[in-house]
């Protein structure tokens, strides 16, 4: 039986896999203009080591720069918003919550950029939020 602390996702035409093989942290949800344009809508993420997360068909993984310090990785066949990360060398990457398979086991830790949210929804009050970063 697989370790039940391992989520497994993938985008959505299944060119890229992953697997994290630890429970995951939990969930930021950042209501940024950039976050929204490129969803959709907003981007909800779990934070993990690099080294723990096993990734498949990385080479169909594309990366956007979107600022100076950040950048946006997805699917380059379907498009799907998979992976961001900071410029700066961090062996951290935040994995979007959509790609995963359930359950997740994961809750929501945190809102940020919630002075940029969009003007056609409100913000759950499940947890704490945050005007900018935190
Ligand atoms: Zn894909
Ligand atoms: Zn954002």
């Amino acid at each position: 039986m697989a370790n039940p602390s391992t989520h497994t996702g993938s985008c959505l035409c299944g060119a890229v896999t992953y697997a994290v093989a630890v429970e995951l942290e939990p969930i930021v949800i950042c209501h940024c203009t950039m976050c929204r344009r490129q969803t959709g809508h907003f981007l909800a993420t779990t934070n993990a080591a690099a080294a723990d997360l096993a990734l498949s068909g990385a080479e169909h993984v594309r990366w956007y720069q979107s600022s100076e310090q950040a950048e946006r990785g997805f699917c380059g066949t379907c498009g799907s918003v998979l992976f961001w990360r900071r410029r700066n060398g961090s062996d951290r990457v935040a994995i979007a919550m959509g790609g995963f398979d359930l359950p997740t086991g994961a809750t929501i830790g945190r809102h940020i950029f919630v002075a940029e949210k969009g003007d056609y929804y409100e913000v759950e009050a499940d947890a704490p939020q945050f005007e900018g970063d935190d």
